[in-house]
């Protein structure tokens, strides 16, 4: 039986695409890529059953399986390498608790962040993680790449809210990785295995996340440093001084400018600005606090937002940073490294290094407080010559990060994008341990192929 009668057989003709032109949009994902290869179909799932079924038939055939939430991530994560099934959880979308005793909800795959997060707040609750995409991205593909986002400095990412999932295995199988209880030390953790592994695995379909109740107040402090060692040194007053923002992000100077470019925001033409989002009580007293250590410690400029429209509009000039530099040049590259805190200073410098050496521009913000920097950078893939200039800078850079006792993502995952430095950053044996794990859990090499190793 041909594949597009089997999968019709599966899930109706309704939720099959085959056509080149309609395939060809899901052969894409955020990442700029020039060469891909088209889905055979594209499915659109609704029940569990049908994934186990779905997985069943591409084990017995060995045709790859690629999960989709969004498409949004930026490393190659939805593209396929050689044709092969994608499968799309746009449908399996559905909230199926909220738990307000045990502070859990359970979810479907393709739930968008910002709903379960609009929604876990009308029971007085709150889910951290914020991808600043979080209106079109999804659960899914927060957990394979156990995004982050602004307020991971003070409540963690993904990974720190997956208690339990519910997953399809190669056989067709499902298991639960773990259960639903704020604790659980039973055997191996398989629920963190699976956080952050890119879809390599197995496909996830349910996953009951943990809540935690929503902070009463938030504010949001925006302030200006001359020099970059004065804007990371703050980040260590504010920790010496006993204030735990919930986030702690850092703009330079060519971001800022850019972003005032093309988004005016009042943003002022300074070497660096951190936005620090203080919530909980007392936000008053922590806010003159935070001012008063500011002002002793090389900040100027302090703007402060306390009620949630200006903090939201402040929020949303610091998340235009990405769509600013996408007008810079024709494309642009997200990067994503982190190192620890204490050489933010040494990287962001070097950053700038590498970039200016190899002719490009680079605009850098970041989670300082997570030592999680962004380079944004700015090129033309028509142009031969940013191509290659690109592809040197890159390698440094992840270099870079490695050498000073980082890694090579903090939120944005391998995919395809970063498969050559694995080695840069995960030592030989540690590497063959996953790759191991990779063929116990995927003996035939259907789930997303191709990804996080060569
Ligand atoms: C403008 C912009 C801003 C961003 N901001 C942030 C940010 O602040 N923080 C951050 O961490 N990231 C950020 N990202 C990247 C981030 O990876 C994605 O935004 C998001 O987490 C991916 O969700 P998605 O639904 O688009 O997943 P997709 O891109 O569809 O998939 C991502 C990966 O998950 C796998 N996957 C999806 N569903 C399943 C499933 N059911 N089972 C198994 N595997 C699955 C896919 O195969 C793929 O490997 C940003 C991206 C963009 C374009």
């Amino acid at each position: 039986m041909l594949i597009k009668e089997k999968l019709e057989q599966i899930v109706g003709k309704e939720n099959v695409l085959t056509k080149k032109a309609e395939c060809c949009v899901y052969a894409l994902d955020s990442t700029n890529k020039r060469e891909f290869s088209l889905p055979d179909a594209v499915v659109f799932v609704e029940t569990t059953e049908q994934v186990q079924q779905i997985v069943r038939y591409a084990f017995e055939n060995r045709i790859p399986i690629i999960a989709r939430g969004a498409g949004t991530n930026l490393c190659g994560g939805c593209l396929c390498v050689d044709g092969g099934i994608v499968l799309s959880f746009s449908k399996m979308n559905k909230i199926l608790e909220i738990n307000s005793t045990n502070l859990t909800a359970t979810v479907q795959m393709g739930t968008v962040v910002a709903d379960l997060k609009r929604e876990v707040e009308k029971y007085g609750l709150f889910y951290p993680p914020d991808p600043s995409n979080l209106s079109v991205s999804t659960i899914g593909g927060g957990i394979a790449l156990s995004s982050g986002g602004a307020k991971t400095f003070k409540y963690g990412s993904t990974k720190d809210y997956v208690l339990n999932l519910k997953v399809v295995l190669q056989d067709g199988s499902v298991i639960e990785t773990g259960s639903n209880t704020a604790k659980n030390v039973t055997g191996y953790n398989l629920t963190q295995l699976f956080v952050g592994s890119e879809g390599t695995l197995g496909i996830i379909v349910e996953a009951t996340l943990k809540l935690i109740p929503k902070p009463e107040n938030s504010a949001l402090v925006l302030v200006y440093f001359d020099t970059l060692q004065d804007a990371s040194n703050m980040v260590n007053v504010i920790l010496q001084n006993c204030l735990t923002p919930a986030s702690l992000d850092f703009l330079d100077r060519k971001t800022l400018q850019t972003i005032e470019n093309f988004y005016p925001s009042g943003f002022l033409d300074r070497e660096a600005a951190l936005f620090i989002e203080l919530d909980g009580y007392d936000i008053n007293s922590q806010c003159q606090k935070l001012k008063v250590l500011c002002e002793q410690n090389g900040g100027k400029d302090i703007k402060l937002a306390i009620n949630k429209d200006e903090c939201e509009k402040m929020w949303t000039s610091r998340r235009a940073s990405f769509g600013a530099c996408a007008k810079l040049k024709p494309n642009v590259v997200a990067e994503d490294v982190v190192v620890p805190r204490d050489k933010i200073k040494e990287l962001v410098y070097g950053i700038r290094q590498i970039c200016d050496k190899n002719n490009l521009l680079v605009c850098i913000m970041g989670h300082i407080g997570d030592g999680n920097i962004h380079p944004n950078i700015p090129l033309d893939l028509n142009n031969p010559a940013d191509v290659k200039n690109y592809a040197k800078a890159k390698e440094e850079i992840h270099k870079l990060a490695v050498s000073l006792g980082g890694t090579l993502s903090g939120e944005h995952g391998i995919g395809l994008e970063k498969i050559d430095y694995m080695d840069f950053a995960i030592d030989k044996i540690a590497l063959d341990y996953m790759k191991q794990i990779k063929k116990l859990f995927d003996e035939r090499n259907i789930f997303n192929p191709g990804k996080i190793f060569r």
